[in-house]
């Protein structure tokens, strides 16, 4: 099932997708619940509501999968191979990690209100930052919270997927070695378009790409991370309780902007597109802040 979370009439609403017809039909929930996104098809513990009548997926204006999650999103750091070793050469790599591939997963965090819709600009300061990159990622929505969970039942734990753009500013990520605040960026998360349940991505085989203004940067597949999903929730759930509605950001594949040589970092009148097979497109202009 793919879901999205949009807005209508100036309200917002959850809704099952048909690619086929181009509709959305929005499932029959209470507006408050409806407010949470997809958050509020997990909390009914898998019974799924009725639908309304079908909108035209051109009449609505889409929002993120879960427009502000309950907590910070939770995010894996060079986690594919060629990834590891492009921000190892780059310089602005601090994590000490005793060499290119991390030995165990490297976890940090976004705060909840970097997250933005599908179409919403990405908003660049450079009195902030002037070396502002993206990282295409495949997302893992926790359906079922627990603590110390097995990896052998993690996939069991997840509702399923959907896309984020790990908006990252290198040059706070190198200074302040903790790398919240480059991640915390007001607007960089962008997250969509739609959120898939789990049995729509086969792990061991799914694409993923994200071009700059139409250039291919990033292209790999989602069977090259280096920790998998269930490795990722065994090490957080080892000691924290993960909870329904959690959002685990997978980590980028190689190619991009720190990855080039000179770097090539995002400027305003950019669009960034990134492509999961499976979940769809989610694309991204990138502005610079008006005072
Ligand atoms: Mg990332």
């Amino acid at each position: 099932m793919r879901v999205a979370t949009f807005t209508v009439g100036g309200e917002r609403r959850v809704g099952r997708v048909d690619d086929i017809d181009g509709t959305v039909s929005p499932f029959d929930i209470p507006a408050g619940d409806a407010d949470t996104g997809v958050a509020a098809l997990i909390s009914r513990n898998g019974l799924l509501p009725g639908t309304l009548s079908p909108i035209r997926l051109d009449r609505v204006t889409l929002d993120a999968p879960i427009p502000r999650p309950r907590r910070n999103i939770f995010c894996v750091g060079k986690n594919y191979h060629e990834h590891a070793h492009e921000f190892s050469r780059s310089g602005f790599d601090t994590s000490n990690s005793d060499g290119a591939v991390p030995k165990h997963p490297i976890i940090f965090s976004k705060v909840p209100e970097t997250v933005i819709a599908p179409a919403a600009e990405v908003i660049i300061d450079p009195a902030v930052s002037t070396s502002i990159d993206y990282e295409a990622e495949l997302a893992v929505i926790i359906g079922k919270g627990g603590r110390a969970i097995a990896r052998e039942n993690a996939l069991e734990h997840v509702w399923g997927y959907t896309i984020v753009n790990d908006v990252t500013a290198r040059d706070l990520q190198s200074r302040h070695d903790q790398w919240l605040v480059a991640k915390s960026q007001d607007t960089f998360c962008p997250m969509g378009p739609f959120a898939v349940t789990r049995d729509e991505i086969d792990l061991a085989d799914t694409p993923i790409r994200c071009y700059v203004n139409g250039d291919l940067r990033q292209s790999s597949n989602t069977r090259y991370l280096i920790f998998d999903i269930p490795t990722i929730i065994a090490t957080i759930s080892a000691g924290v309780t993960l909870r329904a509605g959690d959002i685990i950001a997978t980590g980028p594949p190689a190619g991009v902007g720190i990855g080039f040589d000179p770097p090539r970092f995002l400027k305003a009148g950019d669009v960034v597109r990134v492509e999961i097979e499976g979940i769809g497109v989610l694309e991204n202009a990138v502005q610079e802040i008006r005072h």
